[in-house]
């Protein structure tokens, strides 16, 4: 885990999410964005949910147990627990302000899924999240631009750049067009809860140390 003050200026990627479990649909298309811009660190940043809100179903360590045996498959993945031990339900302007202030020189970008788009006027503060990093978008199954309410397709024609514009600079939205994984954290559990045992091959959608790590802990009922 790290988050240490660095002072090097580069691109650093921050994929935040619920992580419960961590599966291919956030790591393809990551790792594939980071080959295309040459990002060396991803920051894998588990959030704490405010309370009336679902709960994961696993504990915080287990999260980050996964993470931790996810990153094992790439040095470029970093696990950082900043949210989860602010212990206050996650918000990402003061993330963003937090990564800001850790990274003074660095262009931060923060990656979300196609659905978290379509959704973000839903979140507070969300104009002056702008201020402080590019946004890029992965595609993911059943979810389109085209169902994109207006203000989700203004904030587009004002900020969408270029995947070259966001070795710079901030506010800026990538549309990107990575490969894209069929799969939710929600489903998946359903999977392993219903089809999968102790002796099961690992799941397709699963990196194998996050299975075995699964495995180990008995995780989403497997026995
Ligand atoms: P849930 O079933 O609970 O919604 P999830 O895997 O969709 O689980 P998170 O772990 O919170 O949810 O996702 C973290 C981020 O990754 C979000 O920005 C989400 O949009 C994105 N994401 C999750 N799954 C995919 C996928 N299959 N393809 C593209 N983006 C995804």
């Amino acid at each position: 885990m790290t988050d240490q003050r660095d002072t090097s200026p580069r691109q650093i990627a921050v994929l935040g999410g619920t992580f419960d479990p961590v599966h291919w649909g956030h790591l393809r298309p990551v790792l594939d964005l980071a080959d295309r811009c040459g990002w060396d660190r991803i920051h894998l940043l588990p959030t704490c949910a405010p309370p009336h809100r679902q709960q994961p179903e696993v504990l915080n360590t287990h999260r980050l147990g996964m993470l931790d045996a996810a990153a094992t498959l790439d040095s470029r993945l970093y696990v950082n627990d900043w949210e989860l031990r602010q212990g206050m339900p996650s918000r990402t302007l003061p993330t963003l302000k937090h990564f800001r202030e850790r990274c003074p020189n660095a262009t931060l970008i923060f990656i979300i899924g196609m659905d978290s788009l379509l959704l973000l006027p839903e979140w507070l503060h969300w104009e002056r999240l702008f201020d402080y990093a590019h946004f890029v978008v992965m595609p993911r199954p059943g979810y389109s631009l085209d169902e994109a309410r207006p203000e989700v397709k203004e904030l587009l024609e004002k900020r969408q750049v270029s995947i070259e514009q966001l070795s710079s600079g901030c506010g800026g939205i990538y549309v990107a067009e990575s490969p894209s994984v069929d799969i939710s954290a929600t489903e998946l559990r359903q999977q392993i809860g219903q089809q999968f045992t102790l002796n099961s091959e690992c799941p397709e959608f699963l990196p194998e140390p996050v299975w075995k790590y699964i495995q180990k802990h008995h995780l989403y009922g497997v026995a």
